[in-house]
């Protein structure tokens, strides 16, 4: 590369260089193997070379990353789209891999020389921290490098020291949101959602820090975490003589295709002493739908085990409902976006009584998510939904209060 600097400097001429990562790869290597993965990565190496011309280079950097260097550049308003342009389309085929189509998409960031920098350790760098912020944008991206970014990824790298410090250091919390029983108004159950008490920001919500968590990996031990703190939590309400409360945990991509997730999920039910019957383990529709013959089979697993399968989010992923004759799911949670204000929306309501119709046909039970209202309730009940949760009965909040909640035996019943 020091000899493209060299003669771009000596033509007065541009030169710019791409960093291209591939979005979730690690993801298809741990689905599918590391030999469908070499494969995709040679197949895009080979896509790669057809779109350049001969002065314009690539190498792969190790793993699935790859540098392009592309001299001659005269300027850059000109220049850019079409080389994104190009780089853009290699994504449009799906790739073809032993009978599996991949849609693929990438982040890629771009940096100058000259005006980025003149050196060429830096010049990747900052396509490097480029491409980190390409991450954060859906579909195959592109990033010009500027100086701000370097901030903002420092941020993020700083966040990401924080939060390792943070699981070592249990400050992160589990708080529980009841799920409450239409019929009777009675608490049935609780969702396990974390937070982080951060020593100097206060409480930071999931929001802001799972993504991180998932992209750095982070996810796994601390879903491991989250699921045996809510173990133990719910083993102590029994102790404790409170009823019975059934516990449900989300799972995440990553912790989902962990090879040992079924073992994981045996011995912390063991340790912990908790009835497998009490734990429930919530999964998204598209998380499902990766690769339905892994998914199908450890759900099978779970079942054997007793442990039940909550269908989180429905209705905001996938959209063909064949699947659901294949899983083994027990409950289906139906979005927020669905249940808000559904009462006053034909549309919205006739999903919900047809999801809420639909689940009891196949002998699923349901939930409602986000329920903020009363009316909803009336409505939910109406259409023989199970169970609801929501800021009517309670926000997500710590053990210590959630048994002032089982303390006071509500039945939240709408008033008639
Ligand atoms: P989710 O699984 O869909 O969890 C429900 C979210 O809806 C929670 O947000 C909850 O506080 C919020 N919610 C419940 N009732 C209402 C309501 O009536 N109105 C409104 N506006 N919101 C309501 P939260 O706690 O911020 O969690 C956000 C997401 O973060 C969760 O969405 C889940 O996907 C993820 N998450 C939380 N804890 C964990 C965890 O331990 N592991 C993993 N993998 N993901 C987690
Ligand atoms: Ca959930
Ligand atoms: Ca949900």
């Amino acid at each position: 590369m020091q000899i493209e600097i060299e003669i771009a400097k000596h033509n007065n001429e541009k030169l710019a260089v791409f960093f291209l990562d591939i979005d979730r790869f690690k993801l298809i290597n741990d689905i599918h193997g590391h030999q469908t993965g070499d494969l995709i990565l040679l197949e895009l190496t080979k896509r790669l070379k057809n779109i350049l011309n001969n002065r314009e280079m690539i190498a792969r950097m190790g793993g699935d990353d790859f540098i392009g260097i592309l001299p001659q550049i005269q300027n850059h308003k000109h220049d850019i789209p079409e080389i994104t342009q190009r780089l853009t389309k290699i994504f449009d085929k799906p790739f073809i891999i032993k009978d599996n189509r991949f849609i693929l998409t990438a982040s890629i960031g771009i940096s100058f020389y000259p005006d980025d920098s003149i050196h060429e350790e830096t010049l990747l760098r900052n396509a490097d921290t480029a491409m980190y912020k390409a991450k954060e944008e859906a579909g195959t991206s592109f990033q010009l490098y500027n100086n701000n970014m370097n901030l903002q990824v420092n941020k993020k790298l700083y966040m990401e020291q924080n939060l390792r410090r943070a699981i070592q250091n249990k400050e992160l919390r589990v708080y529980y949101q009841p799920i409450v029983d239409i019929k009777t108004g009675k608490i049935k159950k609780a969702e396990a959602l974390v937070r982080w008490e951060h020593p100097t920001e206060g409480l930071i919500s999931p929001g802001k820090f799972i993504p991180l968590a998932e992209e750095t990996g982070l996810i796994v031990p601390l879903g491991e975490y989250v699921l045996k703190e809510a173990c133990l939590q719910a083993q102590a309400w029994i102790d404790q003589d409170y009823q019975p409360i059934e516990i449900s945990v989300n799972l995440s991509a990553q912790q989902f295709h962990k090879s040992n997730l079924t073992e994981t999920v045996k011995d912390i039910l063991a340790e912990t002493g908790l009835d497998p019957k009490l734990l429930g383990l919530e999964i998204t529709e598209s998380l499902a739908m990766e690769n339905i013959e892994l998914t199908c089979s450890i759900l099978e697993d779970f079942k054997k085990m007793n442990v039940k399968i909550l269908l989180d989010d429905f209705g905001t992923g996938y959209s063909s409902l064949s699947y659901l004759t294949k899983f083994a799911v027990d409950i289906i949670k139906i979005d927020r976006s669905f249940i808000s204000n559904f009462h006053n929306n034909s549309k919205r309501s006739a999903i919900v009584s047809a999801i809420i119709a639909m689940a009891n046909k196949l002998t699923m039970k349901t939930v409602a998510e986000g329920v903020e209202n009363w009316e909803e309730i009336k409505f939910l009940n109406d259409y023989k939904c199970d169970e609801a949760q929501g800021y009517l009965f309670s926000k997500p909040v710590p053990a210590k209060d959630f048994e002032d909640l089982l303390k006071q035996k509500i039945e939240f019943k709408a008033q008639a």
